[in-house]
């Protein structure tokens, strides 16, 4: 049978971009639909825009500092519309250059929403159809609204970007990544920043420790937490926003946000229908080659709600082109993979959390706690946590995290040293680089705990 293309990318984000690259280079000919802006979630609402504001929440911390080190600086004000209009011309230029890579591959760009209609058709929003030898659904994911009466009072992390001017004072709902990061931000910028935590602690998930240590210093650095706490009442009071929570604490705030997590792009797809099978979130389930159940579809990225993360995205993405249009089988490889979080402090992560470790094997917990260098001269209280958990029988590092400035890029070559099967000796037998934060990573001596 003939096929329009040989394959039909449906989503520009991160993972479908890269997939659809891949396959024209090779000569392949290749579609792709986006209905919103190229680049996905990563770059024009989240990942690259977020970090932006992280950069711009820090510096008014770093001046504080560099007054403190001998320079004459005053803080003046921060300009938000000047920076958001200079984030959204960073933001179309990265756009851009997304557009640019794929027509220069030689991908077809279809600037329109498509869905499916049978295991190698796709419909677009102009009622045009096309057939595809291979359809790859990318279509990512969306932040959710609760469902309580008046949460469209609220706005979610989307919106984030675009606020006509800084609040004063707001309250974020949820605890995950990206609540805790928007909260850091919000925070350094100067806002008033509350939150309101469902659980006993923030960043569900990490390592108890590593969670606890960023919340205390969250709190420190200004952000009240309210743990234990789930909105119950909303209402609109003039101007401001009433928000009661279930332990009783109510308070009027300019902005609410959710932040309580994100579901895959799903409905209306034409997914189940066509006997794709979807989770209980509308998650597509696929196998380690990211085939659905239907043989000529498959699914990679956020939508599959495996590893939510873009460098996931776009390696399930470089698996799936090895695996239909090289002839090399590829399963994707979600072990061991480093990442951050751009808290502040930010944390870096990889492996086992010490719960995960001690309920797989006997473990030691390294771990160190200290004062930065660079923080303590200037009479930061603020101390950085490294950890490390190595296997009893092993002597194999099982997981390391750390909370801290830089923690992120330290991250990514401790992940390196983790693949390659590291073990405690190896930290050990590498000689320290003097003076800096890292080289704790390779002067723990003495476990502080031994969970036989
Ligand atoms: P998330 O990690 O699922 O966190 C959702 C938060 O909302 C949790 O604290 C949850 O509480 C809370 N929550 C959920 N429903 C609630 C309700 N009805 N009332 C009150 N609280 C509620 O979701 P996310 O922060 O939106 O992040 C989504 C994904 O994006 C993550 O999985 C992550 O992979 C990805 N991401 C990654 C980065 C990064 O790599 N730096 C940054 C941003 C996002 P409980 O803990 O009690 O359930």
């Amino acid at each position: 049978m003939n096929f329009d293309y040989d394959l039909f990318v449906i989503g520009g984000g991160s993972g479908g971009v890269r997939a659809a690259r891949l396959t024209a280079q090779d000569g392949h000919k290749v579609g792709l639909a986006e209905q919103s802006r190229m680049g996905g979630t990563c770059v024009i609402r989240g990942c690259v825009p977020k970090k932006l504001m992280v950069f711009a929440s820090g510096y008014a911390e770093l001046m504080q500092q560099a007054k403190e080190y001998g320079w004459d600086v005053s803080n003046g004000k921060f300009d938000w519309p000047h920076f958001i209009t200079h984030l959204n011309a960073e933001l179309d230029r990265l756009e851009q250059i997304y557009r640019t890579n794929l027509q220069k591959a030689g991908v077809t760009i279809h600037d329109q929403r498509a869905v499916l209609m049978d295991a190698h058709t796709v419909e677009l929003a102009d009622g045009t159809t096309y057939t595809a030898k291979h359809i790859l659904v990318a279509v990512g994911g969306h932040p959710i609204l609760p469902d309580i009466k008046n949460a469209d009072l609220g706005v979610m992390s989307d919106d984030l970007f675009n606020l006509p001017e800084l609040p004063k004072k707001m309250l974020i709902v949820g605890a995950g990544y990206i609540g805790c990061e928007f909260a850091g931000i919000f925070n350094g910028l100067g806002s008033e920043v509350s939150m309101f935590v469902r659980s006993a602690q923030i960043l569900r998930g990490f390592d108890e420790e590593a969670r606890g240590h960023i919340g205390d210093a969250m709190q420190q650095r200004g952000v009240r937490i309210h743990t234990g706490c789930a909105p119950m009442k909303i209402e609109k009071r003039g101007d401001r926003i009433w928000v009661k929570g279930s332990n009783g604490h109510e308070e009027e705030f300019d902005l609410l946000v959710w932040a309580t997590g994100r579901n895959p792009n799903t409905g209306g797809l034409g997914l189940a229908e066509l006997g794709v099978e979807l989770e209980r979130r509308g998650e597509i389930c696929v196998d380690e080659y990211s085939q659905t159940a239907v043989p000529s579809i498959y699914a990679i990225g956020d939508v599959t709600g495996r590893v939510e993360l873009t460098p996931v995205a776009i390696r399930d993405g470089v698996a799936f082109h090895q695996t239909v249009f090289q002839g090399n089988k590829t399963p994707v490889d979600h072990a061991l993979v480093p990442t951050a979080i751009f808290t502040q402090p930010e944390m870096g992560t990889i492996g086992l959390t010490e719960e995960e470790a001690c309920e797989q094997e006997p473990t030691l917990v390294y771990a160190t706690a200290f004062r930065p260098m660079q923080t303590t001269f200037v009479g930061g209280e603020e101390r950085m946590l490294f950890k490390m958990l190595v296997s009893k029988k092993t002597d194999k590092v099982l997981g390391i995290h750390i909370v801290g400035p830089g923690a992120g890029e330290m991250i990514q070559f401790i992940g390196i040293a983790l693949k390659m099967g590291a073990t405690k000796a190896d930290f050990d037998r590498t000689c320290a680089v003097h003076p800096t934060m890292a080289e704790e990573l390779v002067t723990m001596t003495h476990p502080v705990r031994d969970l036989a």
